[in-house]
């Protein structure tokens, strides 16, 4: 077995990082060394299905060799400019992703929580320019256990106590009601002062939380009769993880330059990207909107250095002509389908697991015990150990977000994987 006197590979970089790291995560003890496709490698050689996908930004897989050839070539000719120039790769990228997505505009950004905030400045200034509300009271609703980042205002209107504790003082201006709730949105909506609902089509970290059916369409008629913005955050959910490019699109199945004439989609007023939008190879992000709100970002509202680098610009449209060729958004609906299909019969028989839920290839488990119960992170030692990587999310849930470029053969392995491992706990 183990000889205690030599520390192993992983165990000496685990070290290093306690040590001399900030202690703002608790990773599965597992140290990832290489990574391609839907696998990953440990220092020590093991291979592993990545169930996580870096929170979704790997939609495209690993080192997508496409992406990566995109990026190298574009290292060796020009990476940064700032916007105190213009770039010869930025404006092809603002067309493509204005077509792609079907918006008049695209403002880039690096980061999901910069996203997220450019957004609420957009909302807040178009309120204010547009419809003359007063700074001092002009609000953003957003839902109870939203994630859109950890910037100071962002976790000013989350309720994760461990995000926001200790914090403050909190930007004022945002009202939390209950997620899929929409009786809430309407009584909110009376507040004339209302500028933007802000809202995750499917609550990702909170643990896969999946709205009804009608709720993102009934919410914008909601927002659109008392002109409020309708604003998506689709960093986690976008880019085809949901069987959908977004999951706005509802079950309109196109890999982009879609007219998005299916009755089932719902375009928000600000769209807002970022993760899988580089296919995990570079920080991009992008809120995307058109001009009757855009119009209020001028000349220095806003901006960032990095934001709209030739570098990301490249990467960008590398990684979103993968989602259209290899057809990713079909890929992950079907693949999710059976992947509930199969968790489902397993959870027949089970006592372990109380449900699986999710669209596309988000989906998640709910391990049927307290949420401050370790038995959750248990069963994701035990997966690793398996060969397969996974997090809890939120105590007594697990989500499952592997690549989409994942084959079915690769996912009934992992179905095999994921319910020998659930046996254990039975
Ligand atoms: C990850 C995430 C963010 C934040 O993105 P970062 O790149 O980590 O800042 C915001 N919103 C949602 C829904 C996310 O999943």
């Amino acid at each position: 077995m183990h000889d205690s006197h030599v520390k192993s590979a992983s165990q000496s970089l685990m070290d290093l990082e306690n040590k001399y790291g900030a202690h703002n995560y608790h990773p599965l003890p597992v140290v990832l060394d290489r990574g391609e496709g839907v696998y990953v490698w440990d220092v020590e050689g093991k291979r592993y299905f990545d169930f996580l996908s870096a929170y979704s930004a790997v939609n495209q897989g690993h080192c997508h060799p496409s992406i990566v050839g995109a990026l190298k070539e574009q290292a060796e000719k020009i990476t940064l400019t700032s916007r105190a120039f213009y770039n010869s790769k930025l404006g092809d990228y603002d067309k493509y992703m204005a077509e792609y997505f079907g918006y008049d505009k695209i403002l880039p950004m690096n980061t999901g929580a910069e996203a997220v905030e450019t957004a609420i400045k957009i909302c807040r200034k178009w309120a204010q320019e547009t419809k003359g509300y007063p700074e001092i009271s002009t609000k953003i609703i957003v839902a109870e256990n939203n994630f859109h980042g950890r910037t100071t205002t962002i976790i000013s209107f989350s309720n994760d106590e461990d995000a926001r504790a200790g914090f403050g003082p909190y930007t004022p201006g945002f009202e939390k009601i209950p997620y899929n709730d929409l009786a809430a949105l309407e009584k909110a909506l009376e507040d004339e002062h209302v500028a933007g609902f802000l809202v995750e089509p499917i609550q990702g970290e909170a643990g896969v939380v999946t709205p009804d059916a009608n709720y993102l369409r009934e919410a914008r008629a909601l927002c659109h009769k008392h002109d409020v913005a309708f604003i998506a955050d689709e960093i986690q959910t976008g880019i085809a993880r949901t069987g959908a490019l977004l999951a706005v699109c509802g079950s309109c199945t196109c890999e982009g330059h879609c007219e998005r004439q299916e009755a089932t989609y719902v375009k928000p007023d600000i769209l807002i990207l970022g993760k899988a939008l580089s296919g995990g190879v570079y920080p991009v992000s992008a809120v995307l909107a058109d001009d009757h709100i855009m119009h209020v970002i001028k000349p220095g509202t806003h901006g960032s250095t990095f934001g709209g680098n030739p570098l990301g610009a490249a990467v960008a449209m590398a990684a979103l002509e993968v989602v259209k060729d290899e057809k990713l958004a079909q890929n992950a609906r079907r693949l999710g389908e059976i992947f509930r299909a199969e968790i489902n019969k397993y959870i027949d028989t089970s006592k372990v697991v109380s449900k699986v839920r999710g669209r596309g290839l988000l989906n998640a488990i709910v391990i049927n015990d307290s949420p401050e119960s370790d038995t959750a992170w248990n069963i994701c030692l035990r997966l690793r150990d398996h060969g397969l990587l996974a997090k809890p999310t939120h105590g007594n849930i697990i989500r499952f977000a592997p690549p989409l470029v994942m084959t079915e053969e690769q996912l009934m392995q992992c179905v095999e994987i994921i319910t020998h491992t659930l046996n254990e706990f039975e």
